[in-house]
């Protein structure tokens, strides 16, 4: 059964679900909603609050009127309770004119606005009183959607699929299943596109977190069994060119960095297989260690590659470690790799590594796709590890002969699930900031303060800095509200006096433009650069002060907190503004955390503390170990139970033979070869 076997998917509808990685009837039980509108009891115009999404009834003042504004055709129409009086308004709609009726009464559903001193509703949905009263909280899934594929659609889409197709094999043992409460895969699964109330959203949302749980603990388990420690094929003997390169660096190494370095060199001279975890807050200065660590690799004659989440990470370190080599006249070579390269280069680049011209090699995962042969690889270092899927060195064992391994990372995790994911690794931590830095000045402001910011960074340039304003899309989106790049970079280009060079970017540019537009910001040549995420890991412009983020009530804290590290990188003074669009007392108070700390440990703790486990629709706290659904604070008791039952399941088990669960095997099998290497 394809697609266009549904009822209403024509081929034509086809290619826009396959736009969304749907091909087939079972990937649509598996498109899961983002998020839900919950249909609340209706308020009075006078309870409402500016911001939520809430519902109100009303009686209709006059007929609704239908005006041209700007082009457009607008539906106004004003309702009446005893507690005051709204303004509605639709966009394009004038056939509203026929329901719309003085003296009829409704149900509106919408974002809570105000328009001049008055509350309004702007496209809100339009029920029966009676209609309405039997969706009382009920949830509707909101589908992630592209352009000429409506919300409706999709939902039909999947009722029909749900209808057609068989039941699923489910690859949970049902003695897990039985003793941990946990929904059958069919259920979750109907339950997750159509909870009839909030504790089914949490049952089918539970059991969804615990498959990625399981299965990333099944990996870990399998993993820690492979790796007692093991003789190494590589000592990495100390090289003197090392100690006067950190003599000669232009600051000293903070204690924290001298002793992991000490850690690591000890390590890799020591005889046995290193596998360290670097962990240290943004900006502790985990670059240069890694660097470090290369170097002395390559010294020996031996080949060290540096994995990076994202291209521009990739591009940067690569930069930097070139400067390095040609400033020391060091006889190295150092190769870059990332998927965007053409096949000629990647042809070249790869050869070289493969006859060993190339000595130290940074890249994406990229890095490790099959036909990359290393020659000698001895050591092997990902920044910023918690982006990555589980590790499992499998593939990379077959690379080379069993290199090194170091592991940086800044996400603060709570310390049972350090336990769980670094049991089988020595830690270096590094505590705090190189001494020159000053903490970074933040404030929460609403929107209305948004004229002095752009005043204060104008003052930052002129002083000579630079700053980042960061905005949650990429481009306009009539579904959401919210700031993007493209809009907001020609409309602060107007604002700010000419001679401030403004530029954007976001992850939809060109690796090439990407690269281009972060070299020249580097170099000065750009003021300001309006950006989407794509900057929050790893990237190093110390003379950029100021971080502006928009909408900053629809990040996570911990991701906030990432975006941040992009300022206060030198000696001067840095400030980050967290613009707030949100007008709920709530999302203020979250967003003091962040104000008032600068500690991402404690910032992680609080913002789970201030949501509770039970926020369902909380914004996921980070990227953190590319989970889809599970997160690592909110479903830390999940992922303790799903790694003691994966250890259950291994323990006597190790390579599944006597299981019958064909189904576990398969998937294991499919999650451990797309998952990441390390
Ligand atoms: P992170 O730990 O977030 O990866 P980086 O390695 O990018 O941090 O370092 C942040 C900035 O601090 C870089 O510009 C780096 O050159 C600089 N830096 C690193 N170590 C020191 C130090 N000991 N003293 C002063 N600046 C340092
Ligand atoms: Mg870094």
């Amino acid at each position: 059964m394809t697609l266009t076997d549904l009822k209403g998917i024509g081929p034509k509808t086809e290619k826009l679900f396959n736009k969304l990685g749907i091909f087939t009837v079972r990937d649509l039980l598996y498109y899961f909603p983002h998020t839900y509108l919950c249909y609340k009891k209706p308020l009075s115009i006078g309870n409402l609050t500016e911001g939520e999404t809430e519902a109100v009834t009303g009686m209709l003042e006059k007929d609704a009127v239908v005006v041209n504004l700007h082009g457009l055709r607008m539906t106004s129409a004003y309702i009446r309770d005893i507690s005051g009086k709204m303004r509605l308004t639709w966009f394009n709609a004038p056939f509203l004119r026929n329901t719309l009726k003085a003296g009829s009464a409704f149900v509106f559903f919408g974002k809570v606005g105000d328009y001049k001193g008055q509350k309004t509703l702007n496209q809100p949905k339009i029920f029966s009183v009676d209609e309405y009263a039997k969706k009382i909280d009920t949830l509707e899934p909101v589908y992630g959607q592209s352009k000429g594929l409506s919300n409706a659609v999709i939902l039909k889409a999947i009722r029909q699929a749900m209808e057609v197709s068989k039941p699923e094999a489910d690859f949970i043992p049902e003695v897990i299943r039985y003793n941990r409460e946990l929904l059958s895969m069919n259920d979750a699964i109907r339950h997750v596109h159509f909870p009839e109330n909030m504790e089914d959203y949490k049952k089918a949302r539970e059991r969804l977190a615990y498959n990625e749980l399981f299965l990333f603990s099944m990996a870990l388990v399998k993993k820690k069994q492979n790796t007692a420690e093991q003789k190494s094929d590589f000592i990495i003997k100390r090289d003197e060119r090392i100690d006067s390169f950190i003599k000669a660096l232009p600051f000293t190494l903070t204690e924290g960095q001298a002793s992991a370095v000490e850690d690591i060199r000890s390590d890799l001279s020591g005889g046995f297989t290193m596998n360290r975890l670097l962990q240290g807050d943004v900006g502790s200065g985990k670059t240069i260690v890694s660097f470090i660590a290369a170097l002395e690799t390559a010294f020996n004659g031996h080949q060290a590659a540096i994995m990076a989440p994202t291209e521009i990470l990739a591009a940067q370190h690569y930069e930097k470690l070139k400067k390095i080599v040609s400033d020391n006249a060091y006889d190295l070579k150092i190769a870059l790799v990332t998927g965007s390269l053409k096949v000629s280069e990647k042809k070249a680049i790869y050869k070289e590594i493969e006859n060993h011209e190339a000595d130290i090699i940074i890249g994406t995962h990229a890095l490790f796709q099959e036909n990359v042969i290393y020659d000698d690889l001895a050591l092997v270092v990902t920044d910023e590890q918690h982006r990555f899927g589980v590790n499992q060195r499998k593939t990379l064992g077959e690379k080379g002969k069993h290199p090194h391994t170091l592991v940086m990372s800044a996400t603060p995790i709570p310390r049972t699930l350090a336990m769980l994911l670094y049991a089988d690794m020595k830690v270096s931590l590094i505590k705090g900031l190189p001494s020159n830095r000053l903490p970074i000045k933040n404030a929460v402001v609403n929107e209305s303060y948004r004229n002095k910011a752009y005043k204060f960074i104008y003052d930052e340039i002129k002083k000579g800095r630079q700053a980042y304003i960061i905005c949650p899309m990429v481009e306009d989106n009539d579904m959401l509200d919210l700031e993007n790049v493209t809009d907001y970079t020609a409309k602060i280009r107007k604002l700010f006096p000419a001679g401030v060079k403004i530029e954007k970017l976001h992850g939809k540019m060109k690796p090439k433009e990407k690269d281009d537009i972060m070299d020249r910001f580097l170099h000065k040549e750009i003021d300001i650069l309006v950006s989407t995420t794509v900057v929050e890991v790893g990237v190093d412009v110390p003379n950029s002060t100021v971080m502006m983020v928009e909408n900053a009530e629809r990040f996570g804290l911990a991701q906030l907190h990432q975006l941040r590290g992009r300022v206060g990188r030198s000696e001067h003074q840095s400030f980050c503004i967290f613009v707030d669009s949100s007008n709920s007392d709530k999302s203020k108070e979250r967003l003091q955390i962040l104000a008032n700390s600068n500690d991402g440990f404690h910032i992680a703790e609080e913002d789970l503390r201030l949501r509770g486990p039970g926020d369902i629709f909380g914004i996921r706290q980070s990227g953190a170990l590319d989970f889809s659904i599970a997160d690592i604070y909110q479903d830390k008791e999940l992922l303790k139970k799903a790694s003691e039952d994966a250890m259950y399941v291994l323990r006597s088990d190790s390579e599944l033979k006597e299981t019958d669960n064909q189904a576990l095997k398969d998937r294991l099998n499919r999650y451990l070869e797309e998952s990441y290497v390390l």
